[in-house]
């Protein structure tokens, strides 16, 4: 973090990123890098240089307020939006402003906020959606797996995903996701609009992923469960990331327990 980003409006400009959170990986631990990365979108400068590295096995959340840029940078990651500025890599290799299939094929798959699921296709056609990408012939056993993951999908395979819940749509956007097999999931706020308990699921979900190999990347409103569940974090503002430490240091962290926590 430069010192013009400490400096910023935001509400944490007096914070400096703690010791724990300076980087250590070695580069070929690191599953993402992200370099002074800055993005527009016309006039609108939504990302202000930012330097953002997930290593491999990490929950990585970043936590924000509306309209901070979080989406954004989860979109520039995987290419919908291009980068102004700044280097992306993935596994040291630069990934930057390449096709969003291309970026799939490399294992950075990305599950979007509102889910994004056809709703007029079943369970299963979605699912096998999300493996369009992949040439080898494991299809059919992720298939499986990724049911074992979600029994509820499981019950549900030839239903139509429109008729689906809230909650059971969000693990089946995740569960298509985890059919391109992901190397690093990249996932925009699952927790959205679900109810307490669905919340709770979700988030042992999102471990229980990791648990099992996957580097995830998490955008996420719900502050309190994203640190929680995180190696790291970084506190987004306006475009910049004003504070950056282990998740369970920035939990207890006063600025961040009265910005985002709800004191
Ligand atoms: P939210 O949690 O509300 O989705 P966010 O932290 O994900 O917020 P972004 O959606 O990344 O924030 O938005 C960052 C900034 O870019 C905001 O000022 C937003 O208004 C602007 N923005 C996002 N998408 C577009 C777009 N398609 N066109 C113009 N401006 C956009």
């Amino acid at each position: 973090m430069d010192s013009d980003a400490a400096n910023d409006k935001g509400i944490l400009k007096d914070e400096q990123p703690s010791a724990a959170a300076s980087p250590t990986a070695t580069a070929s631990a690191r599953s993402l890098f992200i370099e002074d990365l800055h993005v527009y979108y016309g006039a609108i400068h939504a990302l202000k240089g930012l330097d953002v590295e997930v290593n491999q096995g990490e929950i990585v959340s970043i936590i924000g307020s509306n309209g901070a840029g979080k989406s954004t940078l989860l979109r520039t990651i995987s290419g919908l939006v291009r980068a102004r500025e700044g280097h992306i890599y993935a596994y040291d290799e630069e990934i930057t402003n390449l096709k969003p299939h291309l970026i799939v094929q490399k294992g950075i798959v990305h599950c979007p906020e509102g889910r994004r699921i056809f709703t007029n296709l079943s369970v299963i056609e979605n699912l096998k959606l999300g493996a369009y990408c992949r040439t080898d012939n494991e299809v059919a056993s992720d298939l499986e797996s990724v049911l074992d993951i979600f029994p509820r999908l499981r019950e549900r395979i030839n239903q139509n995903a429109g008729t689906l819940s809230g909650g059971e749509q969000q693990m089946l956007a995740i569960g298509r996701a985890l059919m391109a097999r992901p190397k690093v999931l990249l996932l925009d706020e699952p927790s959205l609009g679900l109810a307490p308990n669905l919340v709770m699921e979700i988030f042992k979900i999102i471990k229980r992923i990791n648990d099992e190999g996957t580097t995830v990347l998490l955008v996420e409103q719900n502050a309190h469960r994203a640190l929680e569940i995180a190696t790291r974090a970084y506190v987004l503002e306006t475009g910049r990331i004003v504070l950056q430490d282990t998740g369970k240091a920035l939990l207890t962290n006063p600025k961040v327990r009265e910005a985002y926590l709800g004191g």
